[in-house]
């Protein structure tokens, strides 16, 4: 909320200035496609059309969607005490890997209606296990391509849950509380109705927003006031997973399938669930570490246009 940024339309591209040349995309020896499965821990959930389980001493295979401990975890469920003469609290949590397709050469952005469906209803899934072990905040995010921090091509999504709510979502908290009305149902009102808008789908709105951080940034908000991912019901959750194909697959066909992370933003209670979506095009450098102020050289206006030309 309190995010700043300059829109710098000195410094104005056209799209054709963030397309860069596609990774090498090699299955070969990929531990996310099948047939590797040994190549990585047990999973904790593996989604087959006869239910959910999770991986015993061989690995369950014929799965549309796993879900594994990371190998490198931020959080773990049993921590060591820290150590050190700062102030520091165990690392207690998880940390997951949802593997959303057993297809290498997929993306959110060309799913099928089926798995983008699934792969939403997975996030709300999970979300739903580690709020109920008493996690404060489940952070659910994407990277996508080597720039955007995915260190591995194959197409998934990171699950970090915390036990603390962090910083930035603390600030948000704060300043939502002393606005008289919520600052989401604002945005997403008025944005509907404004040049920023790219779609809507059912419930949902897609939008450019006015303070966007980076070039073609796109926010997915539902037009209720929905804290999290819990609180939609099927159809609504469908529309998601329609609306964020809608948006990635906009995005990718404009830019040639650029890197990019995805963020949800929720809570369990008192708040407006949003995700946001921010193509890895521009550089966070010393400016933006000195200053917190990103510079992004395409207004959301245009950005909101070019993507709205996408059929
Ligand atoms: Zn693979
Ligand atoms: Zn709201």
């Amino acid at each position: 909320m309190e995010e700043y940024c300059v829109i710098a339309k000195e410094r104005a591209r056209r799209p054709t200035d963030f397309i860069r040349a596609r990774e090498q995309r090699v299955s070969k020896e990929c531990p996310f496609c099948p047939g590797n499965e040994e190549m990585t821990p047990r999973a904790v959930a593996v989604y087959r059309d006869d239910g959910v389980f999770a991986d015993g001493e061989t690995r369950i295979r014929g799965w549309w969607a796993r879900c594994i401990p990371n190998m490198y975890p931020a959080m773990v469920q049993a921590p060591d005490a820290p150590t050190g003469e700062w102030v520091a609290m165990p690392a207690r949590g998880g940390h997951e890997v949802i593997i959303e397709s057993p297809e290498h050469e997929s993306s959110p952005a060309t799913f099928d209606q089926e798995t983008i469906s699934r792969m939403v209803k997975v996030y709300a899934e999970r979300y739903r296990y580690h709020m109920q072990r008493g996690s404060a905040y489940v952070s659910i995010f994407k990277n996508w391509g080597r720039e955007a921090g995915a260190s591995l091509s194959h197409t998934h999504t990171q699950l970090i849950a915390l036990p603390l709510v962090p910083p930035q979502m603390m600030r948000e908290l704060s300043a939502i509380s002393s606005m008289p009305a919520c600052p989401y149902c604002n945005i997403v009102e008025r944005e509907a109705r404004s040049e920023r808008l790219i779609f809507t789908k059912g419930d949902w709105a897609c939008i450019a927003p006015f303070y966007s951080q980076t070039p073609y940034e796109m926010w997915l908000l539902p037009f209720k006031h929905i804290s999290n991912l819990l609180e939609l019901d099927e159809s609504m959750l469908e529309d998601l997973g329609i609306a964020l194909k809608g948006a990635l697959h906009r995005l990718s066909a404009l830019l040639n399938d650029p890197p990019y992370n995805y963020m949800i933003f929720q809570m369990r209670s008192g708040y407006h669930l949003n995700i946001r979506i921010q193509p890895a095009v521009t550089k966070i450098a010393g400016f933006e570490k000195n200053t917190g102020i990103h510079i992004n050289p395409v207004p959301p206006e245009q950005a909101a246009s070019e993507l709205r030309s996408v059929s």
